[in-house]
């Protein structure tokens, strides 16, 4: 399952473990009970632990997504250090993160915006609409690119190496990475970043991750946004 994201992004599950009814299994285990098909019980059972916050059931569901986003983007998703479980108390054993180094491999896309957009005049870190001279952004844009790109090139074809020729180059660069996380710290990624403060970038990752959630484990995510809002 992959999902196209930006001009160059994607998102793809490499991997998951469990389904819905591993959620109901999991609390059902405190009873020494376990079913073997999904059922209106398991739905009641799993409303009523997303409910009352009984969170630890949605750590048995796992999903190991291949990411390529602008570094910018996952600069931001880099904050969200719970990859599989929330009870260690050092958040960064919990990383799930391996990611294409510049170091072994010369990088070559780049993201390039389709709407300038406007800084936000009642939050600071925010953007809202678009500018209205775009073809003049985009012209300074596509021209700090074009000597970004041949700084990079002249350097390479020198023969500095890619790890110090690297330093060079801007945000916008894509990079891909591995993340595994439980489906607990998914939905709240989702819930910070698929909302109207968070960056328009990452928020299409946050929206597609969402969608291939209903998708992969339908009964539990939709009760817990049923249960959320
Ligand atoms: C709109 C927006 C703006 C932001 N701006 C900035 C910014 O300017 N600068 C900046 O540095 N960051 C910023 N952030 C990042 C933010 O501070 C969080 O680091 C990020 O959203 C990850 O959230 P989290 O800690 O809930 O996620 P995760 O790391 O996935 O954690 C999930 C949950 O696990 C629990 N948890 C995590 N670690 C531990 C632990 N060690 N012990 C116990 N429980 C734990 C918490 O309940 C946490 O909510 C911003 C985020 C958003 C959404």
């Amino acid at each position: 399952m992959i999902k196209k994201i930006l001009d160059k992004g994607f998102i793809e599950v490499v991997d998951k473990m469990g389904t819905d009814l591993t959620v109901a299994n999991s609390a059902r285990v405190s009873f020494g009970k376990r079913k073997e098909k999904f059922d209106d019980n398991d739905r009641k059972l799993i409303k009523f632990l997303a409910k009352n916050k009984h969170w630890s059931p949605f750590r048995h569901l796992m999903v190991q997504f291949h990411i390529k986003a602008p570094e910018f983007v996952m600069r931001q998703w880099y904050k969200h250090v719970v990859g599989i479980e929330t009870t260690s108390n050092s958040a960064v054993k919990d990383h799930a993160w391996n990611e294409i180094s510049g170091r072994y491999v010369p990088v070559s896309d780049f993201y390039v915006p389709e709407n300038w957009r406007k800084q936000s005049l009642d939050n600071k870190q925010a953007s809202e609409g678009s500018i209205a001279d775009q073809k003049k952004a985009g012209e300074i844009f596509n021209h700090a690119m074009e000597n970004f790109l041949n700084a990079y090139k002249e350097l390479l074809d020198l023969g500095v190496a890619k790890e110090q020729a690297r330093m060079i180059l801007p945000l916008n660069q894509y990079t891909e990475v591995y993340w595994t996380a439980s489906f607990q710290a998914i939905m709240n990624f989702i819930d910070l970043r698929d909302e109207d403060t968070a960056q328009w970038e990452i928020r299409q990752y946050a929206v597609a991750i969402k969608e291939i959630m209903l998708e992969i484990y339908p009964e539990t995510t939709g009760i817990w946004f049923e249960v959320k809002t």
